[in-house]
């Protein structure tokens, strides 16, 4: 495939200045980067592509051949080494590159990263459910998990007691080899991990019988952790080096606890606000009274004022949630619903009865219907 103008790649104009290319090619860095976008191979390829743009454009002599002739103008650099953009795949710190970075922008020299060492142990993404109640509170929590743990026979490292890990002999220990290929242009060398020893610059001869050579072997456990309140679905908890071992001593991968908020039977959540629903008697919303009201904290008495409607929402504050970043705490909302009785009593129908021929008195008496003062009341 032809390869894209490098300034495209960046997104700058031909006279962008060496501040633009910079702070064009930290920005695609940053968006790209395999740390960030693990195993996505297109990503990897923009990220390769633009480091290639970068290499190039930021070298005042590799930026001029480049504009008089093109990627053609650059083939017979290769002979030295070629592109040393590195496997970052590999890196173990995202802040390694920008390390890598600033020291090319001001350090002048190119430093050569050598062998990448073995990669990092695996992230393990783990789900846990927690009720609205241990939100309100925040918990500590045990989770069983199943993990790669480090070899105590090798102590990591692979090799069987008594004997050490080779320099690897395909790569001689730097971890990269590189691939001369002929195109259109002329020479064309790239450099990829070492396939014999996978870039980490050393191999292992005579194997630990224990974990095979990986330096790491299966492993249960329990971990806990320790949950703020106030979290809700979609927040984790970034538990760092205590998911897989690295194979041969790499270092170790994360536990990521993702919270899931089950659902509450009695309360809706709304940010850090609860909403409750409290039925009560048309006599109760009539005559008004002392309401006793659950809430994630404990109940509360709470006075229910004389015509009460239907609908209506009084504020409990403080009663909701903790703000997770410690920003105060929620309200409980009371929304009230005047419940109408089903299968009336004889002595129940009597009296409802008597108490529609008062309201029908009393329209009478004020020329109004009890259908207008309903409407009144509403509006
Ligand atoms: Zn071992
Ligand atoms: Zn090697």
């Amino acid at each position: 495939m032809a390869k894209r103008d490098y300034y495209e790649v960046l997104g700058i104009e031909k006279n962008a200045e060496p501040d633009q290319v910079k702070s064009s090619y930290r920005k695609l860095a940053l968006k790209y980067h395999p740390d960030r976008n693990p195993d996505d191979s297109d990503a990897e390829a923009a990220f390769k592509e633009a480091s290639e743009a970068y290499e190039v454009l930021s070298d005042a002599e590799k930026r001029s051949n480049y504009d008089r002739f093109g990627h053609a103008g650059l083939e017979g650099n290769f002979g030295s080494g070629g592109f040393q953009w590195s496997d970052f795949s590999h890196a173990t710190d995202f802040d390694d590159l920008f390390g890598d970075f600033f020291g090319n922008v001001f350090g002048g020299g190119r430093r050569s990263r050598g062998p990448s060492g073995p990669p990092k142990g695996r992230d393990l993404r783990i789900s846990l459910k927690l009720s609205l109640e241990e939100i309100t509170e925040g918990v500590e929590k045990k989770i069983s998990l199943q993990r790669m743990k480090s070899c105590e026979v090798c102590d990591g490292g692979g090799a069987a007691p008594g004997s050490t890990p080779q320099t690897c002999q395909t790569c001689g220990g730097v971890g990269q080899v590189q691939q001369v290929s002929r195109s259109f242009f002329g020479q064309q060398v790239t450099v990829g991990a070492c396939p014999t020893c996978h870039g980490e610059g050393r191999t292992v001869s005579d194997p630990c019988r224990e974990c095979a050579g990986e330096g790491r072997v299966r492993d249960k456990t329990t971990i806990t952790v320790r949950i703020p309140a106030g979290v809700s679905t979609g927040n984790y908890i970034p538990l760092r080096g205590q998911g897989d071992a690295g194979p041969r001593g790499g270092p170790a991968g994360d536990v990521l606890v993702f919270i899931e908020e089950e659902e509450h039977d009695t309360y809706t959540r709304e940010g850090n606000d609860v909403i409750f629903r409290l039925p009560i008697s048309i006599s109760q919303a009539a005559l008004g009274y002392e309401a006793q009201v659950p809430t994630l904290h404990g109940d509360v008495k709470m006075k229910i004022p004389e015509a009460t409607q239907t609908g209506r929402v009084f504020r409990l504050r403080g009663k909701g949630i903790p703000d997770v970043d410690g920003r105060g705490i929620g309200d409980q909302l009371v929304e009230v619903l005047v419940w109408t009785p089903t299968q009336l009593t004889s002595e129940e129908r009597r009296l409802f009865a008597e108490l529609d021929e008062i309201h029908q008195q009393r329209a009478d008496s004020e020329g109004k219907s009890f259908l207008d003062r309903m409407l009144e009341a509403f509006s």
